[in-house]
């Protein structure tokens, strides 16, 4: 009887780590314009809306399920988990919103996150306050921070206004929580680690891969995120979120 038990261990033990030990990859995506290019600003920062839904209708088809940051806790739950992220909080968001409200159906619930710039709400090619109350509202798009003037984190000292301020600031337009904070530039640092730790449960970076579990220290506060640009096909699409 022993010497079963002891078999039965070993191969627990062998099975146990592909099974239970296995870290899905997550991609967290992210994007700043969705619209045509035509002349502003860096053309990689754009994505045209016709390329942005067939980058959607993907995911649609091949069976991934869109969280925002409220539903971390779910990625361990659903199939084939993926976050998509719009940063800068531009007003042609609304594309995507659209595009997301299109292709909404009984099995396919597109949701995003858009991580706004709290000083810059109603500039003239920004969402307003009202663009981002209704988005919320929607249960659509999540709207969290991308800090109130878009610093360079490692070289300010008001973090108060930055984090807190920008924090508030939102939670009182849409009266939802905001508690995922997009380092703007990607630029981080232990002390920026330290700051949004004391506001937020979530800090998102541009380093360029899948998220996997380590358990490594402030993970959460180190999420890392892939751009998809204007000259991203649909296959590269495809490559970066199936993780190839
Ligand atoms: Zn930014």
């Amino acid at each position: 009887m022993k010497k079963v038990a002891m078999i039965f261990l070993c191969l627990l033990i062998l099975i146990l780590p592909s099974q239970v030990f296995a870290q899905r990859k997550v991609p967290i995506l992210i994007y700043h314009s969705i619209d045509e290019f035509e002349g502003h600003g860096s053309k990689e920062l754009y994505v045209t809306p016709k390329n942005f839904e067939k980058q959607m209708i993907y995911l649609r088809d091949h069976g991934y399920t869109l969280l925002t940051f409220d539903r971390w806790q779910d990625i361990n739950k659903v199939n084939k988990p993926i976050f998509i992220t719009f940063d800068d909080g531009y007003k042609n968001n609304l594309n995507a919103f659209d595009i997301f409200q299109k292709l909404k159906n009984e099995h396919f619930k597109p949701t995003g996150t858009i991580f706004v710039i709290s000083d810059f709400i109603g500039r003239s090619n920004r969402l307003s306050t009202s663009d981002l109350k209704m988005m919320a509202d929607s249960g659509i798009i999540s709207i969290q921070s991308h800090t109130a003037t878009h610093p360079d984190l490692t070289k300010i000292e008001n973090f108060e206004y930055e984090l807190k301020g920008s924090k508030d600031k939102i939670q009182k337009i849409t009266g939802k929580p905001v508690n995922a904070l997009a380092y703007p530039y990607g630029i981080f640092s232990n002390n920026v680690v330290a700051e949004t730790k004391k506001y937020y449960l979530f800090g998102i970076t541009t380093t360029p891969e899948l998220f996997s579990e380590k358990g490594i220290k402030d993970e959460f506060y180190l999420l890392p995120r892939i751009y998809i640009k204007y000259s991203t096909t649909l296959d590269d699409f495809a490559k970066i979120v199936e993780g190839e």
